[in-house]
């Protein structure tokens, strides 16, 4: 029987964990993937509070360090049903716990457009820190108008040759600082009021079919797409047990608690207005003590 389970080990599952573990708790976080959650993708973070810069692989993974000096137990399992009496069953086992933590985070989006999960690896992408590096002098774009595909787009500009930014409307979610940064890039030409609607190469990407908003079409070469239109949550697996909302995330009227006793939701994967590292880590902090609190 285990204090808490933390499920996912992202930045707000592994602060959970490190509240708890800090409180001389059993604890068990279990990972379907690799520790770090969509952090370990922000090619660096500079508006964390006290760290003016730092990669987020580097963040997750000196946070991983951090709860694992602690002694976390981590397993590396995939997590198939939860229920109301905290039985946490994976593929290799099922575990019982006092208390349920749900810090799934989130996914990347996808487009949704023919041959888009055929052409992964091979021009098209959801990480340009990752793949960044295969594009050196090469033509890529990035679809998206928030801070990812603008972060996106400025680490490219770096690489690439020519970089392309296409974005649906006018306006841009991304913070201001990242547009004026990336209007001074000369290698960057923006495309507004355009979907990217059909992606053009037999063996590898060649070229992407946009949209524009009037209806009229425009094919440009490129040899890589980055894809970057946000995230969707991946909380199925519990639609049997807390509530969710229409687009999939997990309803707490407080931000912590879910309808079920002793069940827990911490990070992007809740309903929220602000899904960022410092909201995630100060979800994991109140979702643990609260925890601790409520399930002696
Ligand atoms: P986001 O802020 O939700 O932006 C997604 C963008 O993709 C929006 O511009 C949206 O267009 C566009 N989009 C969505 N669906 C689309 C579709 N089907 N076709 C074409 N375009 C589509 O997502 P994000 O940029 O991944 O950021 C997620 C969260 O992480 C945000 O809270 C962000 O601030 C945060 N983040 C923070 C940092 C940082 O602070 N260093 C870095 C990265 C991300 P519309 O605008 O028209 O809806």
């Amino acid at each position: 029987m285990y204090d808490i389970i933390i499920v996912g080990a992202g930045p707000a599952g592994m602060t959970a964990a490190l509240y708890a573990l800090r409180a001389n708790k059993k604890v068990l976080v279990l990972e379907a993937k690799a520790y770090g959650g969509q952090i370990v993708n922000a090619n660096l973070v500079e508006n964390y509070p006290g760290i003016p810069s730092i990669s987020g692989f580097d963040f997750a993974t000196n946070l991983y360090n951090q709860i694992k000096e602690l002694g976390a137990e981590i397993k590396f399992e995939t997590v198939l049903h939860v229920d109301e009496e905290k039985n946490v069953t994976t593929d290799e086992n099922t575990y019982q716990a006092k208390a349920v933590i749900i810090a799934t985070g989130s996914e990347n989006r996808k487009l949704n457009i023919e041959r888009e999960r055929d052409l992964v690896g091979k021009g098209v992408s959801y990480c340009a820190t990752c793949d960044g590096n295969f594009y050196k002098n090469k033509v890529v774009a990035v679809s998206g108008g928030g801070n990812t595909a603008f972060e996106d787009a400025l680490y490219l500009s770096d690489i690439a040759k020519k970089v392309y930014l296409i974005h649906r409307r006018e306006e841009f979610r991304a913070e201001q600082t990242y547009i004026n940064k990336l209007k001074k890039k000369e290698n960057v030409t923006f495309v507004l009021n355009a979907n990217v609607v059909a992606l053009n190469g037999e063996e590898k990407l060649e070229s992407i079919e946009l949209e524009k908003n009037g209806g009229s079409k425009e094919t440009i070469n490129v040899d890589g797409l980055f894809i970057a239109v946000g995230q969707a949550p991946r909380n199925d697996i519990f639609s049997n047990v807390v509530t969710l909302n229409e687009q999939g995330y997990i309803v707490s009227e407080d931000g912590v608690h879910t309808n079920v006793d002793g069940i827990y939701v911490a990070g992007d994967t809740r309903v929220k207005s602000l899904r960022q590292l410092t909201t995630a880590v100060s979800d994991g902090s109140i979702a643990a003590t609260t925890a601790m609190r409520e399930t002696k």
